[in-house]
């Protein structure tokens, strides 16, 4: 944590100091925010535009390990999951606070670096900042994040509208973040058993990047929006994709067929599991944090979304009593459960 150049200690600037120091330079990106840190609370107006609001705590030794997470990342990751949520509403996110408690273990210059995260996660998705709280923790670091949002009034899109004969897509690619997840917990294993081998990361920046510099996929509601397809149903992935779908059927009290052969897999992503004796299939059902988005789509926008390289069709929504099926490659049928698949 301490690089040993300098160690500010918290304390010396106070509650107030400290908050003013970390807010200092913020701008804002969007019209609705009519005032942000500095009162007793901020303001913002939808101008006639419904509002999404959705929140998230990640907590240290539970959601992320600061043995192999730089604070930077982390607090990149810690807005981005947060606009995830947003974007799984069809909506755009426009404003976030952020709340953060810190054992005396932290100096200013880690607490510098992490916000040094969240403000390049706000510039990069044109949120602002626009509260929050600070205290001191007994033990470890903790972030609550809630983000706000804006959508045309009726134009969100929920987990329960999936009808028979929609076609199942997904952006991106899967189980990346789980590869990395499982590589990096490899080798703070190996560290912690004998620190003089250095860990063995090499060739592995895109399993590794997908955990601990994870996207929120703007792009692809833009590119719905361009499109005028609007998703009958959608959800971020941050469980795992088979979780998820399961939610989309028992909230759209629906069934799904997915093709194995049609799950989108990174070639990295698929020989790291292979190096481990990992199934690639089981990994991008069941390994979660890909933050991509699974969205179902009426069969006559599909000749809309066919050519982009971004989406794959994976499959199709099914009547409720077939059950949430997938098909192998080799023809047969297993039953989809939230951990992956059961295979009889
Ligand atoms: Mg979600």
């Amino acid at each position: 944590m301490d690089k040993g150049i300098t160690r500010t200690e918290i304390s010396t600037l106070g509650e107030f100091g400290l908050i003013e120091h970390l807010t200092k330079n913020i701008e804002f990106h969007n019209a609705s925010t009519i005032l942000g840190v500095g009162d007793d609370a901020a303001i913002i107006d939808h101008f006639g535009k419904q509002t999404v609001v959705t929140t998230d705590l990640l907590v240290e030794g539970i959601h992320f390990d600061l043995m192999y997470t730089p604070l930077k990342h982390l607090g990149y990751k810690s807005i981005i999951v947060n606009l995830s949520d947003v974007y799984a509403m069809n909506a755009t996110p426009t404003q976030v606070t952020l709340s953060i408690a810190f054992s005396n273990r932290f100096s200013l210059e880690a607490l510098d670096e992490f916000y040094e995260g969240v403000y390049a996660a706000c510039n990069r998705y044109g949120v602002d900042l626009i509260g929050g709280d600070t205290s001191s923790s007994q033990k470890g670091l903790m972030i609550s994040v809630t983000a706000l949002g804006e959508v045309t009034p009726g134009e969100f899109v929920t987990r329960n509208g999936a009808k028979k004969g929609d076609l199942i897509c997904v952006s991106g690619d899967l189980g990346g973040a789980f590869l990395g997840l499982t590589l990096l917990e490899r080798e703070k294993k190996i560290y912690l058993e004998s620190p003089q081998i250095q860990p063995d990361l090499e060739g592995q920046d895109y399993i590794i990047g997908r955990l601990l510099k994870p996207e929120a996929r703007k792009d692809i509601i833009e590119f719905l929006g361009e499109q005028g397809i609007k998703p009958t149903a959608m959800m971020d992935i941050s469980d795992g994709l088979s979780s998820e779908l399961l939610h989309i059927c028992k909230q759209s009290e629906v069934g799904c067929v997915v093709y194995e052969d049609k799950l989108p897999i990174a070639e990295d992503s698929r020989q790291f599991a292979f190096k481990l004796e990992l199934d690639p299939t089981a990994c991008a059902l069941s390994g979660g944090e890909d933050y991509e988005l699974v969205f179902t789509i009426a069969q006559e926008d599909y000749d809309k979304i066919v050519l982009s390289e971004k989406v794959s069709v994976i499959g199709y929504v099914a009547e409720a009593a077939e059950g949430a099926r997938i098909i192998t490659k080799g023809g047969n049928t297993h039953e989809i459960t939230a951990q992956g698949w059961k295979a009889f």
